[in-house]
């Protein structure tokens, strides 16, 4: 048997975690290295790497996480001022740990394109 992600570690409370919400599906919890004021981790309690493997039945699932988000960034004072929700996928994409989350980010104003012009060119470049 493949060994825990560290978020299967919190969601099964062998880790501790500063949770926010939590349900029969969803779980989230205040990263631990935060990068805005509010930064909340919404992750499913089933198991998906990532979003490039999710299938067609986790279509309630994934519609789970992004209302989880919306109704955690009300709790936290977010609605008014507005905030950003991110996945990562895959190495390019930032992702670190393989188990499907959602960044709920806001608390103040965040920066777009989220790369300065020149480093998003430099990989069209090098394919041209
Ligand atoms: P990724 O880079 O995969 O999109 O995001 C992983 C996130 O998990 C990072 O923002 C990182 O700070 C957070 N993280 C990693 N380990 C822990 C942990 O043990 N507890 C909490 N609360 N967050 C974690």
């Amino acid at each position: 048997m493949e060994s825990k992600t560290i978020f299967q570690k919190l969601v099964d409370r062998e880790l501790p975690s500063s949770v926010v919400w939590e349900d029969d599906s969803v779980f989230a919890f205040h990263d631990i290295s935060k990068q805005a004021p509010v930064h909340v981790l919404i992750v499913p309690k089933k198991v998906i790497p990532r979003i490039a493997q999710a299938s067609e039945q986790d279509a309630l699932l994934l519609g789970q996480l992004l209302l989880t988000a919306q109704k955690v960034a009300r709790q936290l004072g977010l609605e008014e001022t507005g905030y950003r929700i991110v996945i990562n996928n895959g190495a390019d994409g930032g992702e670190t740990v393989p188990h499907l989350h959602l960044h709920l980010l806001g608390g103040r104003p965040l920066s777009w394109p989220p790369v300065k012009n020149s480093s998003i060119t430099s990989g069209l470049e090098t394919s041209q």
